[in-house]
């Protein structure tokens, strides 16, 4: 399938009052369209960064772009002024943020907060802007689309709000949606339902989507690829499957280790020990060499690069150098 979204060694920090922050360093994802893909990692990985770059959503005056491309449908975007990309923006990409108390204007009726994207991109009249609202929150499963349009944020349960949300987003058709935590806060019955109601919307509007989320079992029911970043790089990206059957990173490892498993209920749960590098002050060397068991002296030093995997993944760690046993002892 086509390329839609091609990111290339996309840096990003940003100034603030304690110095420079490092965001991002040198990641490269694509997405094809009508594909489901996942962006996995702890939070403060630099997963939501990536896509508020893409959409260029970040603090204009604070955001250091280093080094990087990206492309949306073969043109370079990058250059484009906020006209072209507020086109762009509405039309072609979406984004679905995580809370939805927050993210939904608390003093605006659910109605006119779908409306806005309709008579801003597609200069819909008031009438016909009611109607397909009304459309959009049947198409996301909400009942008595009608009189829902009425009320405020405060009125709806999370679920509905969240559905409210994606309703928003798709109200202009995009073809690429970035879904940034969609469930995170909702109990484990809405977070199933949204999570069907993103997979089927994917599947009949033929839209793709980047699901962002801290959680690897989220991403496993979901996507087809998943990336796997870590302190601000991907570490691991493949197929779900490849990457689940034979993680090859050590912290893909880790991530898997702390997933229940309903088919092994006996299997014990071990979670990563010590913390995420702080983003003032990155080690040199692997990002994940302060918390890796098996880490090398090598390690410390050198970047590692990517190697493929035997299954066909990508992964950046010594451990997969053929010359391993002489890296060790560098
Ligand atoms: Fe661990 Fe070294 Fe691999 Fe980094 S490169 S994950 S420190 S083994
Ligand atoms: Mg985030």
């Amino acid at each position: 399938m086509a390329t839609l979204l091609d990111v290339q060694n996309l840096s990003i920090s940003f100034r603030t009052y304690r110095g420079i922050l490092a965001a991002t360093h040198d990641v490269t994802l694509h997405v094809d369209a009508g594909e489901t893909v996942g962006i996995v990692g702890e939070s403060g990985c630099g997963k939501s960064v990536t896509a508020h770059a893409v959409m260029r959503l970040l603090p204009a005056a604070t955001t250091i772009y280093s080094s990087g491309t990206i492309t949306w449908d073969g043109e370079a975007i990058q250059g484009y002024t906020e006209k072209e990309m507020n086109h762009l923006r509405g039309r072609e990409m979406a984004m679905v943020f995580q809370d939805p108390m927050t993210a939904l204007n608390p003093v605006l009726s659910i109605g006119s907060q779908i409306r806005e994207g309709l008579t801003l991109h597609q200069h819909l009249s008031r009438s016909d802007a009611d109607q397909e609202a009304a459309a959009l929150l049947r198409e996301v499963g909400i009942t008595s689309p009608e009189r829902r349009l009425h009320q405020y944020p405060h009125e709806l349960s999370g679920g509905m709000r969240q559905r409210c949300l994606i309703a928003m987003a798709l109200a202009c058709s995009p073809r690429l949606l970035f879904a940034d935590e969609p469930t995170t806060a909702l109990d484990v019955t809405t977070e199933a339902q949204v999570l069907q109601l993103l997979r089927s919307l994917q599947a009949e509007r033929q839209m793709a989507v980047v699901l962002i989320s801290h959680n690897l079992g989220v991403i496993a029911q979901m996507c087809r690829r998943v990336y796997v970043m870590y302190a601000g790089c991907v570490v691991e990206e493949g197929p779900v499957e490849a990457i689940f059957d034979e993680p090859a990173h050590p912290y893909t490892q880790g991530l898997l280790a702390s997933l229940p498993d309903p088919a092994h209920k006996d299997k014990i749960l071990t979670g990563i020990a010590g913390q995420a590098p702080d983003l003032f002050h990155m080690p040199t060397g692997c990002r994940f060499y302060p918390r890796c068991r098996q880490a090398m002296q090598i390690c410390k030093r050198q970047v590692p690069p990517y190697y493929t995997t035997g299954t066909g993944h990508r992964a950046a760690c010594w451990l997969l150098c053929p010359e391993r046993e002489e890296c060790a002892w560098h």
